[in-house]
């Protein structure tokens, strides 16, 4: 199958995700012709990602939005694990990644809300493409075989109405629960697990510097289990909003988690806060889960980030991992775009990309859950190998940037397998 210079790319979620790859497909030349559709009527603006690791901020510096990110963002600091009662066992100090300053790839703060609506309004005034809000694909007409010569797929739009949209190829930006994923692959589509213990993620108005709290700590403890992270720093300590994300029962519906978010924070935050002395700006439970699918392409149906894997936010891999796609894909297109790939090459990506998941996202955040409920806090400091590593890098330098810097291992150069005239066969070998 061969696809060059591609006329169209059917993008399915306008997450950020979704909008960070419309907006690197519209610096191709010749252009690229960009839909990019939502089944709800507007952004996301639930309590998500916040944290974006080095790979994320290399690629939004691609796309032309670092800048604004770091004026409105922060770049924190220090990050620590923690016993319940506030006893400090181990962490580290990122500004020692901070060499390139507000030009350099050190890990940023910023609410995924504002990262989507930075990336629309980039996108509209930069190539005058608008996303399709109230638009979902309901089912798919052609695309899922090899010998497919477009992808047509059924969409019912705002008012009910279906319509068949058909671009070169389409791709799946529409998070953990993707249609797109499961016209790919049918009922058995996400292979993985979920935890049994359901997650509560507020943003909360609070005062925790005046517990001399760092800017992320993970707290340790087989009940109370949280972590605790300054989302937005201001100059009035009062003035500072937290993501507090803490672990909880099996079993509870989704009303009593919520119901019980003010005797959580009493029982386990530092000077045990009645509910006057903190504003919370948003609340929701969520469950977690450690899943990727098998493949990531099938005919020219593609997949990325939530739609192709997920794991629980703990250590800030979910979307770091999901941009790590997008600047993946994004390589391979523009590749191919230019005559010096062909689409064997989407091949590679399904293959690398899977692999990353499953050697450095899935094994890291589940030792970032499993570290905070797992295990005796009084014995953590001696059983607990990354605990003790990180211990040890507090008096070696070199050891604690080496760990910090390991996110960049997500990244591969997929420019290897551009080669006009051998083509990418290299790519079976991976
Ligand atoms: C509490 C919490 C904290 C997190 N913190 C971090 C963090 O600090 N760092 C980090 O890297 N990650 C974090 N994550 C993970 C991160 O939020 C997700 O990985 C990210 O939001 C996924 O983005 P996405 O674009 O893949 O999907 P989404 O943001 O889920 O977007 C998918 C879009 O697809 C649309 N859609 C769905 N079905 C259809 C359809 N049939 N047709 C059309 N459109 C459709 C949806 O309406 C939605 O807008 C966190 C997650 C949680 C829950």
């Amino acid at each position: 199958m061969s696809s060059t210079p591609i006329k169209s790319v059917l993008i399915v979620g306008a997450g950020p995700s979704g909008l960070l790859l419309a907006l690197l497909l519209a610096t191709l030349s010749p252009p690229v012709k960009i839909t990019i559709i939502d089944a709800a009527p507007t952004l996301n603006e639930a309590p998500r990602a916040t944290h974006y690791g080095p790979p994320a901020i290399q690629l939004f510096r691609k796309a032309g939005v670092l800048a604004e990110i770091r004026r409105d963002g922060y770049m924190p600091e220090k990050i620590c694990w923690r016993k319940l009662n506030g006893e400090r066992l181990a962490g580290y100090d990122r500004s020692l990644l901070h060499d390139g300053g507000l030009d350099g790839d050190g890990l940023t703060v910023y609410w995924v809300g504002r990262l989507c609506r930075l990336l629309e309004r980039e996108l509209k005034s930069r190539t005058g493409t608008t996303v399709k809000w109230g638009h979902k694909v309901v089912d798919v007409k052609s695309g899922l075989k090899v010998e497919d010569k477009e992808v047509t797929v059924v969409v019912e739009e705002p008012e009910g109405k279906t319509v068949d949209y058909s671009a070169d190829y389409i791709v799946g930006c529409d998070g953990g629960n993707s249609t797109i994923r499961r016209l790919m692959h049918g009922q058995r589509n996400f292979p993985g697990f979920s935890w049994d213990v359901p997650i509560v993620a507020t943003n909360t108005l609070i005062d925790l510097d005046q517990f001399g709290w760092e800017d992320t700590q993970f707290i340790i403890d087989p009940v109370h289990w949280y972590m605790a992270a300054r989302i937005g720093p201001h100059p009035d300590p009062k003035q500072n909003v937290w993501r507090i994300s803490y672990g909880e029962k099996a079993g509870l519906t989704n009303e009593e988690l919520m119901e019980r978010q003010e005797m959580k924070f009493e029982q386990m935050l530092p000077g045990h806060p009645k509910p006057s002395e903190y504003k919370i700006l948003n609340k929701s439970p969520y469950r977690v889960h450690q899943r990727c699918v098998e493949k990531m392409r099938v005919g020219r149906f593609l997949l990325a980030a939530d739609a192709a894997h997920l794991c629980n936010p703990f250590g800030g891999l979910g979307l770091t991992g999901g941009i790590v796609d997008i600047g993946a894909l994004f390589q391979c297109f523009e590749g191919m775009h230019k005559g010096l790939a062909d689409d064997s090459i989407l091949d590679v990506y399904c293959s690398v990309q899977r692999q990353k998941w499953h050697e450095i996202i899935n094994p890291v955040s589940t030792g970032n859950i499993t570290r905070m409920f797992k295990q005796d806090p009084d014995k953590a400091l001696e059983e607990d190998e990354t605990l003790k590593m990180i211990k040890r890098a507090e008096t070696d330098l070199e050891l604690s940037k080496q760990l910090q810097a390991m996110a960049n291992e997500l990244v591969y150069d997929y420019t290897k397998h551009y080669s006009k005239a051998a083509g990418v066969e290299g790519a079976a070998r991976l």
